[in-house]
Order: structure tokens, then C-alpha cells, then sequence
């Protein structure tokens, strides 16, 4: 049988995204242990179907869970209009576009 899947209403949401950032503050202050607090964000993320930040969601590896500190164990290249993150730990390939940003930076200099 279908699992039915209520849409939480903005007040939630807000609450889970609020949690989220504090799960994220507690893996950054505490590397070792990043593992299970990324883990608990991706719950939350699959639980009540909520996004994750933007700007959180880029400071970590969604194949390991491990959290990026530059130039230690990510490397981050261009390529063709994306970014592309080389975990160390897992030697595993994430891309990201920014194309978003490149049109700000486009309309910025326009005017
Ligand atoms: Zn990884």
C-alpha cells in the first residue's frame, strides 16, 4: 500500500530547517563525529521531505558524509559551467552548476 505523505505546513519546516543548521554547527565544531551528524541532517532531509540549505548541502559529501574542509580533503575544479568536488576520502566525483551565480555576476556588470 501507497505510504501517504502529508506536506508539513511552513511553521515546520522552519523548525526542521532550524535543526538542521544546528546539527550542521555541531559537525563543523566537532570533525571527528561529522559522519553522524550529516547522517542525522539527511534524515530529517528524507523524513519529512524538506530541503536541505543550499549553502549547507555544498560543504559536504553526499556519498561518505563526510565534511569538506578545503584543501584537506575535497578539491574543487571548474568544468563546462560546473563545479566539480573530488572527495579525498571516498574518491568520489560531486558537480554542482552555478550558473545562478555567473548570471548575477552577468547582470551586475551590465549595469
Ligand atoms: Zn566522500
Amino acid at each position: 500500500m501507497r505510504r501517504k505523505y502529508h506536506r508539513p505546513k511552513q511553521r515546520i519546516s522552519d523548525v526542521i530547517v532550524k535543526q538542521m543548521r544546528l546539527l550542521f554547527g555541531l559537525a563543523q565544531q566537532h570533525l571527528q563525529r561529522s559522519g553522524y551528524y550529516v547522517k542525522m541532517v539527511k534524515r530529517l532531509n528524507t523524513r519529512f521531505k524538506i530541503k536541505v540549505p543550499a549553502d549547507i548541502k555544498k560543504r559536504y559529501c553526499k556519498h561518505c558524509g563526510t565534511m569538506w574542509t578545503f584543501e584537506k580533503n575535497v578539491r574543487v575544479r571548474t568544468q563546462k559551467g560546473k563545479l566539480v568536488y573530488y572527495c579525498l576520502e571516498c574518491k568520489h566525483f560531486t558537480r554542482m552548476p552555478f550558473y545562478k551565480e555567473r548570471k548575477e555576476r552577468r547582470k551586475k556588470t551590465n549595469l
